[in-house]
């Protein structure tokens, strides 16, 4: 536990003097992420917005809310279920349709809206799988877990990540098994009815076969829903496989190698030490950043468990090597190992946060340039526009966002639109037969 977690121990958490002003949405945010929230009793939440569902990892089993701003609309998910939200200075009530979060310590009081829930939620595919254990809509992305579960969670002992609940999810909250098919009909859906315009696959560990996996979902998406695209798997060192899921349409790439110091990482994610290693992560984000091109790819990493200034530098390399830099505030997930942690402190977070913003305008990464793809779980680079100081220097780099943004419209318009995929791409399909899922279990057996 870091000095700044032990003395939230030391004294009632979220108690302390507060702000003395207002803050602005993206500090909220960072707030609320190190903080939580609580719900007034008696406040008509319920059924009108999108329900609390520990999914994935865990990350997102809070209550998504949107905060209005200026610059933009931020998407948090508010942690409420973990043991540190219940001593939370916010309390967000609804009454009439109105919605409103107090900060208890000066009566702050802060307007929300809250999503609602997607019509499509506990609905069925046509093979009878439930759409919302198939994916789920995380901000404005639809994010989908490929099962099956994490083989880390079969070593004995467990050798799965600490902060990380994935292995008590798949198959109780997550479908343990996931058809193409049942994928793509969740995609149309999503994409339909939700405006969705990004799908993000992520996997555990399989036995190093995780991109030969994800490539007929990515490939049936891209084929036949059209959406961009992002892919979070374990690193490969056969670069042709990144290459290859390219041509399928892969338009981003992520790797959350979550701590820069090697002691931390291997302590935390025993089993990415041990079977993948840090400099997988490494060499494979500074190839697919490389071949996709600046701001396409990210690097993904925790605060608030190492110390502050290597995720300082950690920062510094993802935005050196032309990616882009996505943060979680450690959030103590209830079930995972870590549960009984404490979320870091916000002015602990508020460096790292403008540090991402000064990294990224020093390093000229284009951010938020992709439409409508706002991520609830972490503070987005484009959310830290909040945080930039007032000098020529932000003002030029802001200016050269709006023109990038405008400039890519085209791009990623086209890049959205089913992609009709020359006739020898299509292994990519009958990889997704029968006989892949069983081989796919005896590899996993092979590492349990
Ligand atoms: S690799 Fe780690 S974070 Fe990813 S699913 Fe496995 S245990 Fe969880």
């Amino acid at each position: 536990m870091t000095p700044t977690q032990l003395q939230h121990l030391a004294s009632p958490v979220n108690r302390e003097p507060g702000h003395d002003a207002p803050l602005n949405p993206c500090e909220l945010e960072i707030d609320l992420l190190c903080k939580g929230l609580r719900i007034a009793p008696g406040s008509e939440i319920e059924g009108k917005a999108r329900p609390v569902l520990q999914r994935r990892s865990g990350l997102g089993s809070g209550l998504e809310l949107i905060l209005p701003g200026r610059i933009k609309d931020i998407w948090v998910n508010a942690p409420v279920a973990e043991n540190f939200a219940r001593a939370s200075c916010y309390v967000i009530d609804a009454k009439s349709h109105t919605y409103f979060m107090r900060d208890e310590r000066q009566g702050f009081v802060y307007p929300v809206r809250l999503p609602a829930q997607p019509g499509w939620y506990g609905r069925l595919t046509s093979r009878g799988a439930r759409m919302d254990e198939i994916g789920i809509l995380q901000g404005t992305y639809l994010a989908v877990y490929l099962p099956p579960t994490c083989g880390f969670w079969f070593h004995r002992p467990r050798l799965n990540c600490q902060f990380c609940v994935t292995g008590l999810n798949v198959g109780r909250t997550e479908a343990a098994e996931k058809s193409v098919e049942d994928v793509v009909e969740v995609a149309r859906v999503a994409k339909k009815e939700s405006g969705v315009s990004f799908i993000h696959f992520n996997s555990g560990f399989q036995s190093h076969h995780e991109l030969e996996a994800a490539a007929p979902y990515v490939y049936a998406v891209k084929s036949k829903v059209g959406c961009l695209v992002g892919l979070q798997v374990m690193p490969a060192s056969d670069f042709a496989q990144y290459d290859r899921l390219i041509d399928l349409g892969t338009d981003h790439f992520s790797f959350c190698f979550e701590f820069l110091d090697p002691g931390y990482f291997a302590n935390y994610c025993p089993g990415k030490a041990k079977y993948v290693g840090q400099e997988a992560f490494f060499r494979a984000l500074e190839y697919t950043t490389k071949k996709l091109g600046k701001g396409t790819c990210s690097g993904e990493i925790i605060a608030g468990i190492e110390p502050l200034e290597n995720t300082l530098r950690a920062i510094d390399y993802i935005t050196g090597l032309g990616a882009f830099p996505t943060v979680c505030i450690f959030r103590p997930v209830a079930g995972s190992d870590m549960e009984r942690f404490l979320p870091p402190a916000y002015e602990e977070m508020m460096v790292v946060f403008h540090h991402v913003y000064e990294a990224c305008r020093r390093n000229s990464i284009p951010i938020d340039r992709a439409p409508n793809i706002e991520v609830s779980l972490v503070v987005q680079p484009g959310d830290t526009l909040y945080l930039a100081p007032s000098r020529w220097s932000s003002a030029w780099y802001q200016q050269r966002l709006r023109l990038w943004k405008r400039a890519a419209r085209p791009f990623f318009w086209l890049k959205a639109r089913p992609r009709k995929l020359p006739l020898e791409r299509r292994y990519a399909e009958t990889s997704s037969k029968p006989g892949h899922e069983d081989s796919r279990s005896e590899r996993l057996g092979k590492t349990g």
